[in-house]
């Protein structure tokens, strides 16, 4: 090969054709350095026949630099990469950006220093070298790291590496990762379980494209079902990748992980530390990481020899990635598996409606366990009819529910509230002339948190100190809080239990695994009486004394006419309801709503998933939306209205005429203000066999638009705002 085709990491450049040195030798996937202009740049040799490129002569082809030490991406990924780029709508560059998202493991083995402390105390004790000391307890890391961990600056601890206090490591950065035993500690599983376990690991064994839902009720033991076959798959020497929605959760499955393999497994996610991340990517592509659970983007880790991939809570809206490449990993999952050639589990007791009708026309093959684990009941459901049974004045939680928590706290049980919202409350107005605080970037309200004492955006992060008097009047004291968020039910919980210990648990408070690890432990010690949590609460978590489960209100999820706003409802509800009873006490789930019998209500309430599940699967049918038919949107912004308006309106003057494909808007957007960008939407509706992409992509090539405006495509979209 004396000619290679690049990949490289700039979409506005496109692939680009280099001569290949002398001596030097590439194959396809192979990661190399080539210059561009002045600099120099990565990029990945792509098959020249798959993709275009201008064809430059060869003698005014520049020689590729040099290539990086790390094994060529396989063919399998590749083809990963070409489809998601393809499906999504998205540069080529930017999805193998996400396969190279390590830039330091492409440079090869490396040792480098770290530090920890040494023992020894420093002759000058300054507050600011104490504080330090403390917080870097047990850690080792980097210097940069060790700053960010104490608090301080780098220089503060170049002072304490000085003195010795702080002593200097030499790692090697590729240290392999201790081993994990099939063997070390094999449950007995109950038949149910054992018959779905056998498909899979049958499966794993066969090597082959399987897709299955694993459709079990909260507490049946989905997770001991797969880590059988993750058993198998390590007997194979095969690689097994374990996506989970939310890093929250990922601190009790690594115990449980443990529990069962003797070792944790390897982690991938966007905090890790830079060293850590290097470290997993090259085991990962060396194929000595056996086991790897992340958030989405470890779906695009380049795994030497895959054998397994599990999508657990495979429901979850997070799995949808809604900005750069906006792809959902659980479809993108699928088709990785489909590449690889092996079997791919989504698990999931609340299953997505698209995954359902997967198993439906059998496409998936689903695997059921109808009963909870060990004789555990499900939960007994009932509704509280707000309109009915109020809460006192200016409380939230209507009397049979306090009834509930206080019998709870009585016995020495535990009891969880859910309500979705962050904060103290969800609108801060001024009692004197109605002002309402707004994001000035956004058009949403800011959002009180009573805790950090700041109003926040929950879009962009734009904060601000309550003031003492309204902006607009001028009127002192005169703000009021509208509307509860956990803060404020916690609150109330406090002066209904004063005795109750209340354990707020959000993505504010458990922002790091250390402190969700840190949650657990209180509450599997008991030294939690109240949980009040967001949809971080509604999942994974399995406290044995947790009997009694309130949801604050039903309705929030319903508003807003999203086109999952049901199916939503139902999931969060049934999963934050399968927290109660899941050990030998029966668990009680009372959930308050102003609508009794709405049909998601009264689905829930009944316990009978059927019945939602089909008539949500109707609707979908009847409104031609998925699985029946798909959406796609394409949204318009820039820091300009008139700007963002004028290419919304223009793309939307040359909408294509397609049968199959109903074109809506533009609209403003929901959001018509996001992070100081004004927004307008095109939403696509078409039949099933439509080709979305190909239209969209036609119809958007030839239109050119000012510099400030950014369209963005997202097909198959979760937010329609
Ligand atoms: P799910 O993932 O379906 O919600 P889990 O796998 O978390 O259920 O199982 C619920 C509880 O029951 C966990 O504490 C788990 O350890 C326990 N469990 C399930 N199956 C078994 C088994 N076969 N042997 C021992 N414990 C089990
Ligand atoms: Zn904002």
């Amino acid at each position: 090969m004396n000619r290679a085709r690049l990949v490289i990491f700039n979409a506005a450049l496109g692939p680009l054709d280099y001569r290949v040195p002398e001596g030097m030798h590439v194959e396809p996937g192979s990661v190399v350095v080539a210059p561009l202009g002045p600099r120099q740049i990565v990029g990945i040799v792509w098959e020249a026949e798959r993709l275009p490129a201008s064809e430059v002569p060869e003698a005014k082809l520049r020689p590729l630099a040099s290539v990086l030490p790390v094994p060529p991406l396989k063919a399998e990924l590749r083809r990963l990469i070409e489809w998601t780029a393809d499906y999504y709508c998205a540069p080529l560059a930017a999805v193998a950006r996400m396969v190279l998202a390590s830039g330091g493991a492409l440079r090869g083995p490396a040792t480098m220093t770290e530090y920890r402390l040494s023992g020894g105390a420093p002759e000058r004790l300054t507050p600011q070298r104490l504080a330090a000391i403390e917080a870097l307890e047990g850690e080792q890391a980097t210097i940069r790291e060790l700053a960010g961990i104490a608090g301080v600056s780098e220089g503060v601890l170049r002072g304490l590496v000085n003195q010795g206090v702080l002593e200097p490591v030499l790692v090697d950065c590729d240290r392999p990762y201790p081993s994990a035993r099939a063997d070390f500690s094999v449950p007995v599983l109950n038949s149910a379980q054992s018959e779905a376990s056998k498909h899979i690991i049958s499966a794993v064994e066969e090597g082959q494209f399987a897709p299955f839902l694993l459709d079990g009720v909260t507490g049946s033991g989905k997770t001991e079902v797969y880590l059988e076959a993750v058993a198998k798959s390590l007997e194979m020497d095969r690689q097994t990748l374990v996506l989970l929605p939310e890093i929250a959760l990922t601190e009790a499955f690594l115990r449980r992980f443990e529990d069962r393999f003797g070792t944790p497994p390897v982690v991938w996610h966007s905090s890790l530390k830079s060293t850590e991340r290097r470290r997993a990517w090259r085991a990962i592509a060396a194929g000595e990481a056996q086991v790897v659970v992340g958030a989405r983007s470890a779906l695009f880790l380049p795994f030497a020899a895959l054998g397994l991939i599990v999508v657990d809570e495979a429901h979850e809206v997070s799995f949808k990635q809604d900005d750069g490449v906006r792809y959902n990993a659980r479809d993108v999952a699928v088709m990785r598996a489909r590449f690889e050639g092996i079997p791919v589990v989504l698990a999931s007791a609340t299953p997505a409606i698209e995954s359902l009708q997967m198993a439906e026309s059998g496409v998936y093959e689903r695997l059921v366990l109808d009963d909870r684990y060990g004789g555990a009941r499900l939960p007994t459901i009932d509704t509280i009819d707000l309109t009915a049974e109020p809460p006192a004045r200016g409380r939230w939680l209507a009397p049979r529910l306090v009834a509930g928590m206080e019998e709870r706290l009585a016995r020495g049980e535990q009891s969880l509230l859910f309500l979705n919202r962050r904060g103290y409350a969800p609108l801060t107005l001024c009692r004197n002339c109605g002002f309402r605080f707004q994001c000035p970037n956004c058009s949403a309200w800011l959002v009180e948190h009573r805790l950090s004492r700041r109003l926040a955006c929950h879009h962009c992060g734009h904060e601000t100190p309550p003031p003492p008097a309204c902006p607009e009047c001028g009127e002192l004291d005169c703000l009021v809080a509208c509307g509860p968020g956990v803060e404020r039910i916690a609150d109330e919980v406090a002066e209904i239990l004063p005795e109750a210990r209340i354990a707020v648990v959000t993505s504010d408070t458990i922002n790091t695994p250390e402190k969700a690890a840190d949650f657990v432990a209180r509450a599997e010690a008991g030294a939690i009486d109240v949980i009040v949590g967001t949809q971080l609460v509604t999942k994974g978590f399995h406290f044995p004394e947790l009997t009694l489960v309130g949801v604050v209100d039903a309705d929030l999820g319903l508003e807003g006419g999203d086109l999952r706003a049901a199916e939503r409802t139902y999931q969060q509800v049934a999963q934050v309801a399968g927290r109660a009873g899941r050990g030998s006490k029966p668990g009680e789930v009372l959930i308050q709503t102003r609508h009794p019998t709405a049909s998601v209500i009264a689905a829930l309430a009944a316990g009978d998933r059927d019945a939602f599940y089909e008539a949500e699967t109707e609707a979908r049918r009847h409104a031609g939306a998925p699985p029946f038919g798909r959406w796609a949107a394409i949204i318009v912004s820039s820091e300009d209205e008139a700007e963002a308006r004028e290419a919304a309106n223009r793309i939307g003057d040359s909408r294509p005429r397609v049968d199959d494909v109903a074109i809506l808007g533009p609209a403003p957007a929901p959001l018509a203000l996001l992070r100081g960008r004004y927004r307008y939407r095109l939403l696509l509706n078409a039949r099933r066999t439509a080709q979305v992409q190909h239209v969209i992509r036609d119809w958007l090539a030839p239109l050119r638009f000012a510099p400030g405006v950014r369209v963005s495509i997202d097909i198959d979209p979760y937010s329609f705002v």
